[in-house]
């Protein structure tokens, strides 16, 4: 089962044996090298954990790419009561599909990154959180954790370090407030997936009321990396504050569409046109979303920098978790938005008036330009409501709706005016050309 294509100037440290079916199974895994970072871990101690992997300043991919070693440390040294590690693999976002990967190709690197997690964080439970349409990928993961028990490096007296780390797979429902870890954690209790207020933080007042960290499926995965080789190597990839690799998902308008496991600060450009090979049929990138359907558009003339936190931010958008999609000339940017606003008016959980009733409002709007029987104040009003809907919700559903919609108003008004003026569509004719 080959892999899809690889390129040469990705750095395969997580991905490494995707498309290798033997590296699934325990043997297969401890063949390759597996396991080794978590026998060094538990000579370590917790708390050089901790420390190597503040070192290696490896930031969460599910997003925020907030410093993992600094979110551990929050937690509680000497508990006084249960906690808790959950690893989100709710991947949800449009154009994310990275974590599937490494749980269906990986599952022990993930395993083994929950297991060291948990006992630098000193939690004796830890949580897989699964998305409830990973089917493959959950029966995979499922087989893994009971190869894991067999072998004892789950359960109690972990490979007799005297440490205890049991793991429970939790699959979820289907919907993508879930991803969000409060509402995560209300799913993970049996109660509606529904986001909860911060503060009180999970570090406090996690799951069941107890402290809790949750970290995503890529962050927990390179951490048998950095334990094994240390914070200091994991540092020569990336930049000074965006350091180690990421896996990058490419969708969209590219001859090569897939996952690529790159530096941090990689060129944007050479992603798109030499990574990924360009754009089918030579025709012209019109825009590109650089980490996921919830941040800001970019346009062909803003991608000329580093697929780093920082380089996106300065170019107006977020790196997120790295899921680009990328839109050449034939692409209806009024449609694309409205799909991602539908995408948030449905998953909205309902709690928040200004994300319920704006995110469906939105949506209606948008249809309504698209199809042609749009007013030129529209754009005004979506622009009010974008504001309105941004920071004033429990969770930030309401921002990601309204990110696309103020960003492609301002890049891309004539689109929209075309739509509303003369009901024309300017891609469909790119298209037609
Ligand atoms: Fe639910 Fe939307 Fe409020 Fe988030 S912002 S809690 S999704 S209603």
């Amino acid at each position: 089962m080959a892999y899809p294509y690889r390129h040469p100037k990705e750095v395969r440290l997580l991905s490494e044996h995707f498309g290798d079916p033997h590296a699934r199974r325990l043997e297969g895994w401890r063949e390759r090298g597996g396991y080794r970072a978590l026998e060094k871990a538990l000579q370590m101690g917790p708390d050089a954990v901790i420390e190597e992997v503040k070192t290696s300043g490896l930031r969460g991919r599910g997003g925020a790419g907030f410093p993992a070693g600094v979110k551990w440390s929050f937690m509680p040294r000497e508990p006084v009561k249960p906690q808790y590690l959950v690893c989100n693999a709710d991947e949800s976002e449009p154009g994310t599909f990275k974590d599937r990967e490494l749980l269906r190709w990986t599952p022990h690197q993930v395993i083994e990154g929950c297991i060291i997690a948990a006992y630098g964080i000193r939690a004796k439970q830890a949580y897989i959180y699964c998305r409830g349409e990973f089917f493959e990928t959950t029966r995979v993961l499922a087989r893994a954790v009971e190869e894991a028990y067999e072998a004892g490096y789950l359960g109690k007296n972990v490979v007799g370090s005297g440490a205890d780390v049991d793991l429970t797979v939790h699959v979820g429902a289907g919907a993508y407030i879930c991803g969000e870890e409060t509402g995560l954690m209300n799913s993970l209790e049996g109660r509606r997936g529904q986001p909860r207020v911060k503060p009180p933080f999970p570090a406090a007042h996690g799951v069941f009321g107890m402290p809790t960290t949750v970290n995503n499926v890529e962050t927990l995965s390179a951490v048998p990396h950095i334990v094994l080789n240390g914070g200091s190597w994991y540092r020569q990839w990336g930049t000074e504050k965006s350091p180690g690799t990421k896996l990058f998902c490419v969708s969209g308008h590219v001859r090569r569409p897939g996952n690529y496991e790159l530096p941090l600060g990689f060129d944007f450009r050479e992603l798109i046109y030499d990574v990924c090979g360009g754009i089918p049929g030579d025709r012209a990138l019109k825009a590109v979303i650089p980490g996921g359907s919830s941040v800001p558009i970019l346009t062909a003339r803003e991608i000329g920098c580093g697929l780093d936190y920082e380089s996106v931010a300065k170019a107006g958008s977020m790196l997120g978790c790295g899921s680009v999609i990328v839109m050449d000339e034939t692409t209806c940017i009024v449609k694309q938005v409205r799909r991602m606003v539908q995408f948030y008016a449905h998953e909205s959980c309902g709690q928040c008036t200004p994300c319920r009733e704006g995110t469906a409002w939105m949506t209606n709007v948008l249809r309504r330009i698209e199809d042609g029987r749009g007013r030129e104040e529209d754009l005004d009003a979506l622009l009010e409501v974008s504001e309105q809907v941004t920071g004033t919700t429990i969770c930030v559903l309401s921002d990601s709706a309204a990110a696309p919609v103020v960003s492609s108003i301002k890049k891309f008004r004539d689109e929209y005016l075309a739509h509303i003026r003369r009901g024309e569509c300017l891609a469909a004719a790119a298209a037609a050309a």
